[in-house]
């Protein structure tokens, strides 16, 4: 008989078959982790009969999750509506959305994004007397904060962390605890505050049980970035009937800079004793040229446990690296690769760039524009957050929460009504002495002493939201959305950029359109939190014709016929500084990685020598390092129009020649720079450093060298031992 299971290979077959008891699939990139967990819950309620309600499955990205919802249904049809499949922050949503009265919060709720986190942070300072200028900026803060959260170190733990008696620390913890306080006073909670509080609800025996009853089959996808917080919520709710099927691959592991552990992975075969592993080892994605490039880079990462994985497709072209002279000219060469792509039959959307940081896809768009190429970027400064698209949704989370004063504040003068410091510090002392909320305050505008025009505005204001609020029920979100817009006359009061910013509204209201349209029943709550998850890929429509692109950390999981991976600089990738623990530079690796594994056909590499960094111009850049560690013979240097010029640059040509497997210019390649090594100025780092030497550092200041090796030295400076990579030791250090 036939099964849905017979488009699986044996091995991927043997891990979806396999229901009962935890499941461990580890395997490298594309060689069908995510396929075999989609086939195997479709498997399970298909050909099973286990029922869509008991299944949870999680990923990593909204786009990742509604791919794998899509595919599921293609495959059991309508009864795949019933899944929960969801990231962890949708799915911490969902049931904070059912128990969050169990831990003091009210259901309704309302989630901050990094802008509101910044914004109540400048505002906590300015009501504590610090300067705006005190070099902390905001920023920081909410990251410090949020980092904190996620490891599970609250205000009390905070003691133990810090040392209270440095007055940074407890000037700190005084803007932390506020700042907690206030989002805990506003009915709000912050991105870490979804997980960590979803995670309390689990120590509620009443909660878990049913939670535990509901989803009895768990699948993860992605489990190498999952971080503390998320493995114990998975294994909280697994404990009971141990139906738990984890995937992932320690290599793809690249969110430990926000807590991911990559642990996690390593250890559910003590976690789970009976557990069955499988290994994938087939690769259905990549030509041969590309997976050998992969495999042979993640090699020298000494975390890497090494994996064989092999393919039967074809060859495939070699890896084209260009060196471009400046970043436009290597936006020029993409550009002109897209074309003839283009013009060889290809579709631009099976097309992606893909970078390291969002700042350079600035000369990327432009070059694109200018050559007539559909692009959309993902990432950046995204819809949700402008500022226009941010004043209604403002408005809209004031009217689901009422007790959201953050929300308040953002939208008392938009447009302005003339509301000063002073008025506001009053309508506050109202809302303080009776123990509501500001906008409640304002019920009570006639007893409080501020001027006749702004009372007016005050009043229409407060009627104007007390009358959506007393019908909020009836309407439907886009009555409510044309009722602030009318009513406020906010598409007057935009005085800056006004097409633009009208334009961004009218996509709103689309938008809106188009979800009612397939969400009837929707209410403002689950709009506004499902406007909150929403995240960089989300908007991705594969169907649409344009070049995409993304930073690679947003690629995760993806695949294109075509990657275009820019900036392979060292200093921009790895983005990491020259004494950076030997772990960093590993998680960067894997990045590169996850970079090279998302191209199926062919993988175009650059960097140019020379980019602004910080508003200056550095022209002595370098290639990664990385590209020395390929596979040579699986590259293929290809000259630009400057290549004439090459020679007479003196900078990144200048370099540490002599090292065993690092030899971008040994004779039998025309080398990287497309002239002969021979002809070469370098200076040999290796005969320059020796130990004993006294050296200077731009930072550590005078030093000396106690060891010296094929890549790197070791330097003694007053703030204590150094390793310093030999090919970043010219630049900064002087002899
Ligand atoms: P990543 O590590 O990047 O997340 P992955 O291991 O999840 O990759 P998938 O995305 O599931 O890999 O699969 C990669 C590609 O290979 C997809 O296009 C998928 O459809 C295809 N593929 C996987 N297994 C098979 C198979 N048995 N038969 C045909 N195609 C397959
Ligand atoms: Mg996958």
């Amino acid at each position: 008989m036939s099964s849905i299971l017979d488009e699986l290979n044996e091995e991927q077959r043997k891990a979806a078959e396999k229901i009962e008891g935890p499941v461990l699939i580890l395997a490298g990139a594309g060689s069908g982790k995510t396929r075999t967990v989609t086939y195997r819950i479709a498997h399970m309620v298909k050909e099973i009969g286990i029922s869509p309600l008991n299944i949870l499955a999680l990923t990593f990205t909204n786009k990742a999750a509604r791919e794998m919802k899509e595919r599921a249904t293609a495959l059991i049809g309508h009864e795949a509506n019933n899944l929960v499949v969801s990231t962890f922050h949708s799915f911490s949503v969902r049931l904070l959305k059912t128990y969050s009265e169990r831990i003091g919060y009210g259901r309704n709720f309302n989630i901050y994004d990094v802008d509101d986190q910044k914004s109540i942070i400048t505002k906590i300072k300015k009501d504590m007397g610090i300067k705006d200028n005190d070099g902390v900026q905001p920023g920081k803060l909410a990251n410090r904060i949020s980092k904190l959260k996620e490891q599970g170190i609250g205000i009390k733990e905070l003691e133990r962390e810090i040392d209270m008696r440095i007055p940074a620390n407890r000037l700190f913890a005084e803007i932390y605890q506020k700042y907690d306080e206030v989002l805990k006073a506003n009915n709000a909670m912050d991105f870490s505050d979804l997980l960590l509080n979803a995670r309390k609800l689990l120590d509620d025996a009443f909660v878990l049980e049913r939670i535990q009853e509901r989803y009895q089959y768990i699948v993860v996808d992605e489990y190498q970035d999952t971080n503390d917080i998320q493995y114990e919520m998975i294994n909280m709710i697994a404990a009971k009937y141990r139906n738990i099927c984890v995937v992932g691959d320690e290599d793809q592991s690249i969110y430990a800079f926000r807590g991911a552990n990559i642990n996690n992975i390593l250890n559910f075969e003590r976690d789970y004793k009976e557990a069955f592993t499988v290994k994938l080892e087939r690769n259905y994605r990549s030509t041969k040229k590309i997976l050998d490039t992969a495999n042979e880079l993640i090699k020298n990462n000494k975390s890497s446990k090494g994996k064989t994985l092999w393919t039967d497709g074809s060859d495939g072209e070699k890896i084209k690296i260009y060196n471009a002279m400046t970043v436009y000219d290597e936006a020029d060469f993409i550009v002109t690769e897209m074309k003839k792509k283009k013009r060889d039959g290809a579709d631009y959307k099976d097309m992606t760039i893909l970078y390291r940081t969002n700042a350079q896809s600035r000369v990327l768009e432009e070059k694109l524009l200018s050559a007539n190429i559909p692009y959309k970027i993902y990432g950046g400064m995204q819809f949700f957050q402008r500022k226009e698209i941010k004043d209604i949704l403002a408005y809209l989370s004031l009217l689901n929460n009422k007790n959201d004063n953050h929300n308040f504040y953002r939208i008392i003068n938009v447009p302005k009504r003339s509301v000063g410091e002073k008025t506001l510090e009053k309508i506050q002392e109202v809302a303080n002495e009776k123990n509501i909320s500001m906008l409640e305050a304002l019920h009570y505008i006639d007893e409080i002493p501020v001027r006749a025009s702004t009372k007016l505005a005050l009043k229409e204001f407060y009627n104007l939201m007390q009358g959506i609020y007393s019908s909020l029920e009836e309407m439907s979100i886009k009555e409510i959305f044309d009722e602030i817009l009318i009513k406020t006359r906010y598409i007057d009061s935009i005085e800056d950029n006004k097409e633009d910013r009208v334009r961004n509204i009218e996509e709103l209201l689309n938008s809106i359109t188009e979800i009612e349209k397939q969400n009837p029943s929707m209410t403002l709550n689950e709009y506004l939190d499902m406007i909150s998850l929403s995240s960089a890929t989300d908007e991705m429509e594969d169907d649409e014709n344009y070049v995409k692109l993304m930073t690679i950390h947003s690629s995760k999981g993806l695949e294109f016929d075509y990657v275009f991976l820019a900036g392979m600089e060292d200093g921009l990738f790895p983005s990491i500084s020259f004494d950076a623990p030997e772990e960093e530079l590993e998680e960067e690796r894997r990045l590169c990685y996850v970079a090279i594994t998302r191209a199926k056909k062919e993988l175009f590499i650059s960097y140019s020598s020379s980019r602004k960094i910080w508003g200056k111009d550095d022209n002595l850049r370098r290639p990664s390092r990385f590209i020395y560690e390929m596979k040579q013979d699986n590259l293929e240097y290809v000259g630009g129009k400057y290549a004439s010029l090459k020679g007479q640059s003196s900078s990144p040509r200048s370099f540490t020649p002599k090292i065993e497997n690092f030899n971008p210019f040994s004779k039998d390649k025309l080398g990287i720079f497309g002239k002969k090594s021979g002809s070469q100025t370098t200076s040999n780092v290796n005969s320059k450093y020796k130990v004993g030497d006294v050296v200077n550092h731009k930072k550590f200041g005078r030093g000396k060298i106690k060891k010296v090796d094929a890549k790197s030295m070791v330097v003694e400076f007053m703030v204590g031992e150094k390793k310093i990579a030999l090919v970043l030791a010219d630049k900064i250090l002087e002899k």
